[in-house]
This record gives C-alpha cells, structure tokens and sequence, in this order.
C-alpha cells in the first residue's frame, strides 16, 4: 500500500545526504598507494566480484551522472578491453590462489559500446583469471538505443545470465528534454529478442524527478514497462548536482517536479508496481517474486554496494576500468578517472587506483549499521554506544518514522522514504560533507 509522506515532513527533513553505496563514502577517499592494498588483497578469500566500468557512449543525455566519455568510434573499445584485462591480472595477482569468479558486473557508460568480439574477448579473458564458480552471475547494461539485435543475441552466448536496460523514461517529451530520443517499441523489441536468446533476466532502469515529467506521464511510463514484465525495476531519483555534471545545466530550462511532485511520484511507483505484482526490495528496487533479490531480502543476506543492492554477500569487489570503484577486506579503491592515465599505467604493469581508504573499526561498525538500515530497515545495534546517535534519532521516532526497542533501530513504512536521512545519523563524516554540497537532495 502506497504512502505519501506529507509535505511538512519532506520540508522538515530535506537536506543532502548519500545514496549509501559504500560507507565511508568516496568523497572521504584520500590518495592511497598500491603497496597499501597489498594486505587487505591478499586476506580475502571465496568468490570475487568484479565491477568493469565501459566509459564510452555515442550520445551525451543531459540528465546523465556517470563518468562517460562520449565517442563514435567504436573501435577504441579493442584497446580498453587490453587495458582492462592487464589490470585484472595485477589485481589477480595479489590475491590467494585458488579464488572463483562469484558476480561479474558490466556498467558504464554504456558497455554494449564494446563489439560482441570485445565483449567476448573480455568475459573469456576474466574467466581466465578467476574460473566461472557455481551460480556465477554476469549482468551488463545495454542501451536499447544503439545495440542490434545480432548484438543483444550474443549476449547469452558470451555468457551474460542478466541484463539491464537503461529506459529511464517512455514519455517522449520528458526524453527530448534530456537528449534522449528512444522509442518505445525499441524497448519492447528488445525484450523480445533477448527472451527469445534464452535470456529470462531483464530487469530495467527508471528515473523519477526527470524535467518535463508530470505525475501522469510518470503513471503511464510505470504502466507501460510493468506491461514488459521486467524481473527487476531500479527506480532512481534524479540527482540534480550541476556542480559536478555541467551538462545538468542545460535542462534548468525545463521545468523539474519539485520535491512534493518527487515525493508523489515515488509513491506513485510503490502502489503501481505493488499492484502490478512487484516486491520492494531496499530503498529503489522492485523484483517479481522468485527473483534473487527477493529471496535475499527475504533471507537477510540482502547487500549493498556500488551498483545498488546485490546478493552477492561478503564477496571482495574489484573495481576495473577508468574510475571504477572496488571494497575489500576494510578497503576502498578507486581508479583514475583520466583514460589516458588509466591505460598508461596499467600497461607499465601498476594498478591504476588514485584514491581510496583503509577504513578504521569505527567505520566497519558504522558500515554495518548503515548497510542493514539500508537494506533490511532494521539493525541490532548491539552494545556499541551510539548514545549521541540515538538521540538524533528522537525527532524520527516521534514523526514517526522510525522505532527503537531496546538495541534495535527499526524504519517505520512511513520512515522508508527517509531512508537516507536516518543512515546520514550514523555517518560521522557527513557535517562537514554537507557544507560543500557534494550529494544531491534526500526529497
Ligand atoms: S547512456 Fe547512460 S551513461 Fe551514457 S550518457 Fe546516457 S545516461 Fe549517461
């Protein structure tokens, strides 16, 4: 059952926090040297997961907040796949012998950029390094817009099991008002042709808060896509951070639902994909019962990490490719985000990682709670003293929004919404985070 957060509330608690896809979060990474990795790489153990991040995309979309870099020539995506199959190898050799491939992630950027050759190149190449474990999964986002279908039927036979179609909306004026002409159908055959290729896993991406957007246009979008029956749904709000994206600039000109208009349309999405059958699952997924996701939740081994919520628990993830983002064993790595830079030092046989953090006991314990707030709306705080915190946490329990019985911090239903607002509690860095503007709004 949907519920709309009454405005008085959104107004009371609006502020900038994190999305939570990692604690501490990147702004707190500092310069970090390879040599200091060498340790926590060489403890973990049992399957890895891997992050490859495919930077290129042929058409800039206003909207967009990822580290793209925009290019016609697909050609260049022969030397990118080298590049980051030469860092996989140092990664690889840090690590224990003996190590399964447990999660192969694909993002971008779009990484349908790279030909089916490259890709097959890629995955292969990887497979090499870290051998397929039982139950391995590899996802990639394609872009319905510049993929064939020749290209999207190689990608079961490449070995992908999941794929995730960047829709973000289907209304056509909100799409010309972010540079992103797409036709709807295009969306359609493309589930059409990836299921008649074997593959069952397509979930899709969708974007609330999006200029030109109206409760109704967003009613439709969300009507039309539950039509297709993706397994999964990821439903972001838009991040208008123009600071960091300059390109965000150019749709000031268009009219964005305010943060009332935003609120609604999230509700709007719980009760419709609700009643088309979906499960909430965390923050801003939905999946049809049965799916993965679903099961985690409903086990509690439900993650988070940078690409939103996995089931991929405890698993060391390794972040490959320009500005790709790894955490294992108490480390966070991230690579440089100059391609340039990035190819060069891999092929003087270092690791490209620029920043990064070794994390402290405090930030594990906090990492812990955020996490299980995150995904499970709930946390055994146990008996670490976080009196400061809890009594941060008194206005939420009396707006309702969130319980605490003994130990235990529970998110109210009518507290999801501020979901990111009661992690922001227990971030100890955020204050000063805060007063340089770095994360978008929470409503
Ligand atoms: S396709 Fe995705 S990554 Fe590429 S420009 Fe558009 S939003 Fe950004």
């Amino acid at each position: 059952m949907s519920t709309v957060p009454a405005p008085a509330l959104v107004d009371r608690y609006r502020t900038r926090a994190p999305r939570y896809t990692s604690y501490p979060t990147a702004p707190q990474f500092r310069p970090i040297a390879e040599d200091e990795l060498r340790e926590p790489l060489s403890r973990g153990e049992g399957p890895v997961a891997l992050y490859v991040h495919v930077p290129f995309c042929q058409r800039l979309c206003h909207y967009c907040g990822c580290h793209v870099e925009i290019r016609k020539n697909r050609d260049l995506g022969a030397e990118y796949v080298d590049s980051v199959l030469r860092e996989a190898a140092l990664w690889r050799a840090y690590q224990q012998p003996g190590r399964k491939l447990g999660q192969l992630a694909l993002g971008g950027g779009t990484p349908t950029f790279l030909r089916s050759e490259y890709l097959s190149r890629l995955v292969a190449g990887l497979a090499g390094l870290w051998p397929l474990g039982p139950g391995a999964e590899l996802s990639i986002e394609v872009d319905p817009r510049t993929v064939s279908s020749e290209e999207l039927e190689a990608l079961p036979k490449i070995g992908f099991t999941r794929v995730n179609l960047g829709v973000q909306d289907v209304d056509e004026t909100v799409l010309a008002a972010v540079n992103r002409p797409q036709p709807f159908p295009l969306v359609g055959q493309a589930f059409s042709t990836l299921r008649g290729a074997g593959l069952a896993q397509v979930g899709v991406d969708l974007v609330y808060g999006l200029p030109a957007q109206t409760e109704e246009s967003f009613g439709a979008t969300l009507d039309a896509v539950a039509t297709l029956r993706p397994t999964r749904i990821a439903l972001f709000q838009y991040a208008h951070v123009p600071w960091l994206k300059p390109q965000q600039k150019l749709i000031e000109r268009f009219a964005r639902p305010d943060s009332d208009g935003r609120t609604r349309m999230w509700a709007l999405a719980r009760e419709k994909l609700g009643g088309a059958g979906y499960v909430e699952v965390g923050m801003d997924h939905f999946a049809l019962p049965g799916d993965e996701l679903v099961l985690a939740l409903q086990n509690g081994s439900l993650q988070r990490n940078f690409e939103g919520y996995t089931t991929h628990a405890g698993h060391d993830l390794l972040g490959l490719g320009v500005s790709a983002i790894g955490g294992f064993d108490g480390a966070y790595a991230q690579n440089t985000k100059d391609r340039e830079r990035y190819g060069a030092r891999v092929g003087e046989g270092k690791l490209a990682v620029e920043r990064g953090l070794l994390l402290t006991a405090d930030d594990i314990a906090r990492r812990r709670v955020i996490m299980s707030l995150f995904c499970n709306f709930t946390v055994d705080l146990g008996d670490a003293d976080y009196a400061e915190e809890l009594s941060r946490l008194e206005r939420f329990v009396e707006d309702g929004l969130v319980t605490i019985d003994g130990s235990r911090v529970s998110v109210t239903p009518n507290g999801r919404f501020f979901i990111r607002n009661v992690c922001a509690v227990f971030d100890r860095y955020l204050e000063a985070d805060v007063a340089t503007r770095r994360y978008s709004e929470t409503a």
